[in-house]
């Protein structure tokens, strides 16, 4: 396992690294809530990214490792999970695959905001994560309708069985977030010298335009 999550690691930090030059100070989205994917990550100290480094920029280095555990995740439960496999097929109805705009893109834009932020006047006349919104709430209710039998049905020996595999997939998605934070530790020297040549000269730019502003208030 330790190899191929190398790999993945590895391409992804290549298409974190192609995507970094175009990310630009000004236009960085400042979340109002706490993100739950960056915030105390194993994975961001991993990388080497201390609190200077924008959140943004965590960000899509993050999702990124994100995605690689989940899709080992799911892999491992596909091969190895059945009951698992089983209750996830039956809450994916296959009539209704759902509109999700984050998926399926190229590995440069994921995790990334997939609307890009409003103008104030310029409103849009819809965003695409409001299509996914409004095609979640459509195909919900369905799904649960056609769902022949639902857990609560199980008997308790089926339950545990279940309880049991349940398990043994946060196992391996502890054991792959490790393997993901190894191989990225080799990354770093990489990610350092492309956060110093591309983000500390804009962020310094734009610390020097604020401290000139505060100094020649009238200027302004
Ligand atoms: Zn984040």
């Amino acid at each position: 396992m330790a190899d191929s999550i190398e790999g993945r690691v590895r391409s992804s930090v290549d298409a974190f690294l192609r995507w970094l030059p175009r990310w630009q100070v000004g236009t960085s989205r400042s979340r109002p809530r706490v993100c739950r994917l960056c915030l105390g990550s194993p994975v961001a100290t991993a990388a080497g990214f201390d609190h200077d480094v924008p959140h943004a920029v965590q960000h899509a280095l993050l999702s990124r490792m994100r995605v690689i555990v989940d899709e080992s995740v799911d892999e491992y439960t596909a091969r190895n999970l059945p009951l698992v496999s089983r209750e996830l097929a039956r809450s994916e109805s296959p009539d209704a695959p759902g509109y999700r705009p984050e998926e399926g893109l190229a590995l440069e834009f994921q995790g990334l905001e997939v609307d890009p932020e409003p103008e104030p006047g310029q409103p849009f006349l819809f965003t695409l994560a409001e299509l996914a919104e409004e095609d979640r709430q459509r195909s919900e209710p369905i799904a649960v309708a056609e769902a022949p039998a639902s857990p609560a049905e199980y008997s308790d020996e089926a339950k545990a069985a279940l309880r049991t595999e349940l398990e043994l997939a946060d196992d391996h998605a502890r054991q792959v977030g490790t393997a993901v934070c190894l191989a990225l530790v080799e990354h770093r020297r990489r990610i350092a010298d492309a956060i110093d040549r591309l983000v500390e000269p804009q962020i310094d730019e734009l610390l020097a335009e604020l401290s000139l502003a505060l100094e020649n208030p009238r200027s302004h």
